[in-house]
């Protein structure tokens, strides 16, 4: 399950916001603005540089030392996932407790269901020392967090009890189907998974992101107004703006352009809003739109959708395999036993281990497009080279290329603040461009 909510999780960023830690706005020293004097030789690696330079040493290594960790975590998740199945398999206690459903009701599905639930909630509580490390301590040792121990407990609840009905739900109508198409369950299976998360990213915006933070009309201002020009320039149906009190869990500055099939809104939270200037605001926006005009929704359910497809052709043959091995020791009775579920989760997770350079590359590029359809939606070059500056308190800023393509979900700091500027360069004979620097002059942003 935690797997199958990595996966859901998986498809959220891919198709969510750019998601980001802020540096204090103020003190912003903006040499590297060309002046229009300076136009025609607009230095594009000085003015990168510059915006680089923005940030101290000991910042950087703070910076690097949180996101490289990061790439250790990837690992260690497997390893924490793989001891959580080894030992509910190991032990029969996964045995044990589909037996125990079998004694509650004859009913195969509410057998399914029974043994679901406490799947999830036994899983929750033995991984809840590391996830409590990862999310909670670490997350404070990098003065990334705003939760108390006492909040950080409860948004563990709320989660649990989203899993709780949406885990129940979609794995109860999987096991049906693997029942039912013994032998193409793998493509069927894949199909149930894909349609359950284009259904929860549909309803996510309206009815889950509100148990975790408030979303309120965003009042009118100068910025609402640009805001819904630039939707409108854009094709967006959006008549409003929301904006969230993302403050209660992190300092993270973020927006989005989240839902489909009519439950579409931009969103953007209260960090965004409290830190960044109006430029930043519209860069970070026009990023956001490019998410939605540019289809990103669509063409992650088709990206996504091959690599479920995948993953299930994997899990079945694992499946086949471990099954042959340690089947018997373990009292599975087959794939559509739904005692096997912890087998299916740690194939799973394996896939997904291998796979993660793929579903970054995917996101990357992705979020690459939205950068350039955002720098010309909003025309905020420096807006958008000023949140690059600000996301990098938790994404490291100048990675190798490989280092890029195996770990990061977005593009680098550096190549959004350099693109921003090549950007700027091949812009600056429009008066727009220029008169966006002459009302950000030193000291006022
Ligand atoms: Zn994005």
């Amino acid at each position: 399950m935690k797997q199958l909510t990595g996966l859901l999780l998986l498809f959220f960023l891919a198709i969510g916001g750019v998601s980001a830690q802020t540096a204090p706005t103020t003190a912003m020293p903006p040499q590297h603005q060309a002046s229009t004097a300076q136009a025609a030789h607009f230095d594009v690696e000085a003015a990168t540089n510059a915006y680089m330079a923005e940030l101290s040493p000991a910042q950087r290594a703070r910076s690097d030392a949180y996101f490289e960790g990061g790439y250790w975590l990837i690992l260690w998740d497997l390893l924490v996932a793989l001891g959580v199945a080894w030992l509910l398999l190991g032990t029969r206690l996964s045995a044990r407790m589909r037996n125990l459903a079998e004694r509650i009701t004859r009913l195969r599905w509410l057998q399914t269901a029974i043994y679901v639930v406490m799947y999830i909630v036994l899983t929750t509580l033995i991984t809840l020392p590391w996830n409590l490390y990862e999310g909670y301590f670490r997350e404070h040792q990098y003065g990334l967090s705003n939760l108390t121990l006492g909040g950080w407990f409860g948004e563990q609840a709320k989660g649990l009890m989203v899993g709780l009905i949406l885990g129940t739900i979609a794995l109860v109508v999987i096991y049906a189907v693997i029942r039912k198409a013994t032998r193409t369950w793998w493509l069927w299976g894949a199909g149930v998974a894909l349609v359950f998360m284009i259904f929860v990213a549909t309803i996510a915006p309206v009815y889950i992101a509100p148990l975790f933070n408030t979303y309120k009309s965003l009042p009118d201002s100068p910025l609402k107004t640009q805001i819904l020009s630039m939707a409108r320039a854009n094709g967006i149906p959006a008549t409003n703006v929301y904006w969230f009190d993302a403050s209660r869990q992190s300092k993270r500055i973020s927006a989005n352009v989240s839902g489909m099939f009519g439950t579409t809104r931009i969103s953007l939270n209260d960090n965004l809003l409290k830190r960044s200037s109006p430029d930043e605001v519209k860069a970070v926006l026009g990023h956001e739109m490019g998410h939605y005009v540019l289809n990103h929704v669509y063409k992650g359910i088709v990206f996504f959708g091959i690599i479920i497809v995948l993953a299930f052709a994997f899990v079945r043959w694992g499946f086949g395999w471990a099954e042959r091995r340690w089947g018997e020791r373990w009292r599975l009775r087959g794939v559509g036993d739904v005692a096997g579920l912890p087998l299916l989760a740690a194939l799973l997770a394996i896939f997904m281990f291998f796979m993660t350079p793929v579903t970054n590359t995917i996101t990357r590029s992705m979020e690459a497009e939205a950068d350039a359809f955002g720098l010309n939606a909003a025309r905020q070059p420096d807006g958008f080279a000023q949140a690059a500056v600000q996301l990098s308190e938790y994404r490291k800023m100048h990675p190798g290329p490989i280092e890029e393509f195996l770990f990061f979900d977005h593009p680098s700091g550096w190549h959004r603040i350099h693109r921003s500027m090549i950007w700027k360069a091949e812009n600056l004979d429009d008066p727009m461009v220029r008169s966006g620097e002459a009302v950000t002059p030193a000291g006022t942003r």
